[in-house]
């Protein structure tokens, strides 16, 4: 493991679907992911708020308002109708994305996210890969975005936090994600962990992060389908696990996953929720520490 970042693309050998065995199915969830510090931001930069949990489309500070010469994807500038596709500027679309992206990653910065590894990780990773075409102007906006299913790609801010406070500096060999969703903040793990593996209960999602991460070709991250409340015993123990869904708690399975001084980051709680981060100092100790205010999907149990 190293804290430099790996640079994508990186060769695909091992995105896997060990499905686990179906249960009874839940209904839809539907509360989008913000968080509240982003709001706060928003609100000081006098953008449009990202309201009662939808992703905001007006362009971030900095952002270009259009979406020209975003590369949103290969080929195709969105919102140029196909019929008046100008001839491809691949280079130039890249320059001008990793560009952007580079202006995301400074505003994670400013509100605080401080891991070099964990900006770097951010500024490598195509997010607009992981938004369908029409929204991928908005994928460097500090905002989650709706990916289908009533579920949202986190925002930038937060995959960024979180995974600070997972890391706390340390290498991080072998890490679990619960909640793949479109598998962007699996791929970004994948920058900094040695062995990632990311657990989603939404078997349309899985499918989903399976194609959006294929091009990218992450040989290090295995996404498994099923309830990722019960963890992932064949691969456990993991250094450190990461809830991309909010639960009432943290399941006791994911606990007992955890590797003595390892650290689980989560968000728990329904309405008012908050994120805890958890440290496992003893084979039977635990200590927990609640930071700040966040706004998650549901941790739901079974598979969709
Ligand atoms: N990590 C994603 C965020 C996805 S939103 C990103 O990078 O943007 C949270 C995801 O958690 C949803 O896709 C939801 O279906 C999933 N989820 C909720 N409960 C789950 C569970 N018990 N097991 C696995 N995934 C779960």
């Amino acid at each position: 493991m190293t804290d430099k970042p790996r640079n994508f693309p990186l060769p695909l050998s091992s995105v896997t679907d060990k499905g686990q065995k179906k249960q009874p199915v839940f209904g839809p969830v539907a509360t989008p992911q913000t968080a509240t510090r982003n709001a706060a931001y928003n609100a000081l930069h006098n953008t449009a708020p990202n309201t009662a949990g939808k992703p905001t489309h007006a362009p971030a500070p900095g952002m270009p308002a259009s979406t020209h010469g975003l590369n949103a994807r290969p080929g195709r500038p969105v919102g140029v109708p196909p019929e008046r596709v100008p001839p491809a500027a691949p280079r130039q679309d890249a320059l001008v994305s990793g560009a952007v992206r580079r202006a995301m990653v400074a505003r994670v910065a400013q509100q605080g996210v401080r891991d070099r590894a964990v900006l770097s990780a951010l500024e490598a990773v195509p997010r607009h890969l992981f938004v369908e075409e029409g929204l991928a102007p908005q994928a460097y906006i500090d905002a989650s975005l709706p990916i289908g299913h009533h579920q949202t790609i986190s925002q930038p801010y937060i995959v960024g936090r979180m995974i600070e406070v997972m890391r706390q500096g340390a290498t991080l060999q072998r890490v679990l994600e619960i909640g793949t969703g479109c598998g962007y903040q699996a791929a970004v793990l994948a920058c900094i962990a040695q062995d990632v593996y990311s657990i989603e209960r939404i078997k349309p999602l899985h499918e989903l992060a399976k194609a959006n991460l294929r091009p990218l070709r992450v040989p290090n991250l295995r996404l498994h389908y099923g309830d990722g409340m019960l963890g992932l015993p064949q691969a456990a123990p993991f250094d450190g696990i990461i809830l991309a869904a909010a639960g009432l708690e943290v399941p006791r399975a994911l606990l007992e996953q955890l590797a003595i001084g390892g650290r689980l980051v989560a968000p728990v709680g329904e309405r008012s929720q908050h994120l805890e981060l958890v440290t496992r100092v003893a084979k039977s100790e635990w200590q927990r520490q609640m930071l700040e205010d966040c706004h998650f999907v549901p941790l739901r149990p079974g598979t969709v």
